[in-house]
């Protein structure tokens, strides 16, 4: 991960892009590459999501690349390491939705007994 936010900071600082890279932008931008990702599943049923033509795959995976990329931008602009959030909320959802209330369950957690 470190080695990836390194390269995504060379990657900008190459380009002096830092004065368009305003956590703002970079939101925006990654909701954009996540409505491209969504684009590609758009329409298609349950089982068709679960079996993507290769070249559509490839596709999936350049856009996953592309929201990967901007999270990292984003989190690296704000000061947060993104794979210790990602541990943190890991945690805090493993004791909002115990296995043993929520298995099978796709509920959200304050509709549980
Ligand atoms: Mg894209």
């Amino acid at each position: 991960m470190k080695k990836l936010v390194e390269e995504v900071c060379q990657f900008r600082e190459e380009r002096d892009w830092e004065q368009y890279h305003s956590p703002k932008n970079l939101v925006m931008a990654l909701m954009v590459e996540c409505a491209e990702l969504a684009e590609h599943f758009q329409w298609l049923t349950q089982e068709e999501s679960r079996n993507l033509p290769a070249e559509k795959k490839e596709a999936v995976r350049e856009e996953i690349g592309d929201v990967l990329v901007y999270l990292v931008n984003l989190s690296e602009r704000l000061g947060i390491d993104l794979l210790e959030a990602a541990w943190e909320k890991i945690g805090k959802n493993r004791r909002k939705y115990p296995a043993d209330k929520t298995r099978g369950k796709a509920k959200k957690y304050n509709e549980y007994e």
